[in-house]
C-alpha cells in the first residue's frame, strides 16, 4: 500500500504496512499461540487495512516469562545506569529519524490529523524518551544518621537505595498510542525494569514499530515485549498476572477499577491514569475571542479524545453569549477529513463504537433539553466522523454534563458567582485537570487551591510538559506520570541498616 485516501505514504510507512504483523516476545516476532488475528480498521473509511495477532493469556504467559528471564539473567541486570541512558537516547534518535513514518501510522490507525501526530504525538514522544533517559543516571537514595536507642554501645549507618520494581505490565489506550506507550516504556527502562506492553486493540501499530526500534537500538531480548490483543483477554491476563511486580494502566475509570482490583490480588504495584471531565473556567476579564479559541483547543484537539479534554465550559454570564458565538463559529469552520490528509483539522473518531457512543450522548443531551449551538451530528460518509459540537441550555444533572463523552462535544454553561464556580467545577467524580482563563492574578490564585484536579492550567489547556507530574485526583487515577514522580512508579525503595 503506497497511498492512503489518495495521499502518498512515506516509503517506510508503506514498507511497515507491507510486512505481516507479529508480536515481540523474548526478542522473537511471533504469532499468537492460538494463531488468531485482529483486524486493524481505518476509521476514516471503516475498512480493514491490516491484521495483528490476537494475543491471549497464553501469549501473556510467554511474554511475562521472557521479561522475567531478562530481568534476572543476561545482559540487562548488568546494564549500568549510563548504558540504560544511552539505549534510551538511541531509541529517541531512532524515533526522531522515523518521525514521519510514526506520524503516518498514527494518522491511519487512530484517525488523528497527521500534522498533529507529527508535531504533537511524535515530537512529544521523542522529547519524553530523551528526558527520561537522563533519569537513568540520576536515581539516588539518602544516607541517614541512626539513633538505635536499644543498642547504645554500637554505631549504625543507614541508607536507602532505589531499585527497579521488576517486571512491568503496561496497558495503554488508543487516543495517543505512541505517546502513552513511551510514557510507560521510557521510565520503566530508565529504572532498569523489563516489561510487557499491551497496546489498545484499536491502535496497535506504533507499539509494534516501537518494538522494532527498541531491538534496533540494542535492547536485550525480553526487556521490552509487545503483545497485541483484546482488553478482556490479553489485558486482563496481564493485569492479574502473578509474575509481574507492577501494572501501569491508562484508560477508562471503569476498566481502571478492574485492573486495580486484579493487581491488588497479587499485591502488584499499580498506577492508574483514568478518565476526566475537565472544566474550563472563563472569568469576566477575558476577551471572548481569546477564550473561545482556548476553549476550542481544549475540547476539539484530538477530536476530543483526550483524558484532559475541556469538556465542561463555564463562562461568566457577562461574556457567555459572545464566547459561545465565537466557539460555535470555530467549531463549524473546522475542516473535517481523513487523518492522513495534511489539510485535515478534525479527523474521524477512532472507531464506529466510539462514534456511536459519542452520538448517543449528544442525543441524550437533546432528549434532556440541550440545544446544539454547533454540530450535534455525524459527519458525512462512512468514516467515524462527529461534527465539533457545542451544547447549550444544559444543566448539571444531564448525562452530557456528568459523564466523560470522549469526543468533540463541549457543554457550555454561564456562572455568576466566583465563589460558587469552584464548587460547580468540582461537582464531578473526576479530578484530572482544569483551566482558568483570566489575567486577574489574585482571583486566579484564590481559585487554584479550590480546584480538585491533578493539573490546573492558567490561560492555556492541554499543555503537557515532561518535568511536570501528571495524574488525577479522585476517580481520575492513582499515581503521577512524567517528571521525577514517574520514576517512583517503577522503583522500590530499600532501606539498609548497617551495624558498624
Ligand atoms: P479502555 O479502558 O477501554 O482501554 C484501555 C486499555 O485497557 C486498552 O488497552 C484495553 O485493551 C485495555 N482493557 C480493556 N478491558 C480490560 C480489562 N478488563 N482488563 C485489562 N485491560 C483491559 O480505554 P480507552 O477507550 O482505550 O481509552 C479512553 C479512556 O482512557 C478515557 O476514559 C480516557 O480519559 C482515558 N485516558 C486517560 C489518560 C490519563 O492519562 N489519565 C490518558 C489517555 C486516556
Amino acid at each position: 500500500m503506497n497511498a492512503f485516501h489518495g495521499i502518498a505514504l512515506h516509503p517506510d510507512t508503506a514498507a511497515f504496512l507491507a510486512r505481516p504483523q507479529r508480536m515481540l516476545i523474548g526478542g522473537e516476532w511471533v504469532e499468537a499461540v492460538s494463531g488468531a488475528t485482529l483486524p486493524v480498521v481505518d476509521p476514516a473509511s471503516g475498512e480493514v487495512f491490516c491484521r495483528v495477532p490476537a494475543g491471549e493469556s497464553a501469549d501473556i504467559d510467554r511474554a511475562v516469562a521472557a521479561a522475567r528471564r531478562a530481568f534476572e539473567s543476561g545482559d540487562w541486570p548488568r546494564a549500568r545506569p549510563v548504558d540504560r541512558e544511552r539505549l534510551l537516547l538511541k531509541l529517541a534518535d531512532l524515533l526522531e529519524a522515523h518521525a514521519q513514518e510514526f506520524a503516518e501510522l498514527e494518522a491511519i490507525d487512530n484517525g488523528k490529523p497527521v500534522t498533529i501526530a507529527r508535531h504533537v504525538d511524535v515530537a512529544l514522544a521523542v522529547d519524553f524518551v530523551r528526558y527520561m533517559a537522563g533519569w537513568a543516571t540520576k536515581l539516588d537514595g539518602s544516607t541517614m544518621e541512626l539513633s538505635v536507642p536499644l543498642v547504645r554501645d554500637r554505631e549504625f549507618f543507614g541508607f536507602t537505595r532505589r531499585e527497579p520494581v521488576g517486571v512491568v505490565g503496561a496497558i495503554i489506550p488508543w487516543n495517543f498510542p505512541l505517546l502513552m506507550a513511551v510514557w510507560k516504556v521510557a521510565p520503566a527502562l530508565a529504572a532498569g525494569c523489563t516489561m510487557i506492553l499491551k497496546p489498545a486493540e484499536d491502535t496497535p501499530l506504533t507499539a509494534l514499530r516501537l518494538g522494532e526500534l527498541a531491538q534496533q537500538a540494542g535492547y536485550p531480548a525480553g526487556v521490552l515485549n509487545v503483545v497485541t490483543g483484546l482488553g478482556h483477554t490479553a489485558g486482563a491476563a496481564l493485569a492479574g498476572h502473578p509474575g509481574i511486580e507492577k501494572v501501569a494502566f491508562t484508560g477508562s475509570t471503569e476498566v481502571g477499577k478492574l485492573v486495580g482490583k486484579a493487581a491488588m490480588e497479587n499485591m502488584t504495584r499499580v498506577s492508574l491514569e483514568l478518565g476526566g471531565k475537565s472544566p474550563v473556567i472563563v472569568l469576566d476579564d477575558v476577551d471572548p475571542a481569546v477564550a473561545a479559541a482556548g476553549a476550542a483547543q481544549a475540547i476539539f484537539f484530538n477530536q476530543g479524545q483526550v483524558c484532559t479534554a475541556g469538556s465542561r465550559l463555564y463562562v461568566h454570564r457577562s461574556r457567555f453569549d459572545a464566547v459561545v458565538d465565537h466557539l460555535a463559529e470555530i467549531a463549524s469552520g473546522m475542516k473535517m477529513g481523513p487523518g492522513i490528509d495534511p489539510a485535515t483539522q478534525i479527523g474521524p473518531l477512532v472507531s464506529k463504537v466510539q462514534q456511536t457512543r459519542v452520538l448517543d450522548y449528544v442525543q441524550s443531551g437533546f432528549a434532556e433539553g440541550a440545544r446544539a449551538a454547533a454540530g450535534g451530528a455525524a459527519g458525512e460518509g462512512p468514516g467515524c466522523f462527529v461534527r465539533p459540537t457545542v451544547l447549550v441550555d444544559v444543566h448539571e444533572d444531564m448525562r452530557v454534563v456528568r459523564e466523560e463523552i470522549f469526543g468533540p462535544v463541549v457543554v457550555a454553561q454561564a456562572f455568576d458567582d466566583l465563589d460558587d464556580i469552584a464548587r460547580r467545577a468540582n461537582d464531578t467524580p473526576y479530578g484530572l485537570a482544569a483551566s482558568i482563563w483570566s489575567n486577574d492574578l489574585s482571583r486566579v490564585h484564590r481559585l487554584i487551591p479550590k480546584i480538585k484536579a491533578g493539573t490546573v492550567w492558567v490561560n492555556c489547556h492541554n499543555i503537557i510538559e515532561n518535568v511536570m507530574p501528571f495524574g488525577g485526583f479522585k476517580q481520575s487515577g492513582i499515581g503521577r506520570e512524567a517528571g521525577r514522580a514517574a520514576l517512583e512508579l517503577y522503583t522500590e525503595s530499600k532501606s539498609v541498616i548497617m551495624m558498624l
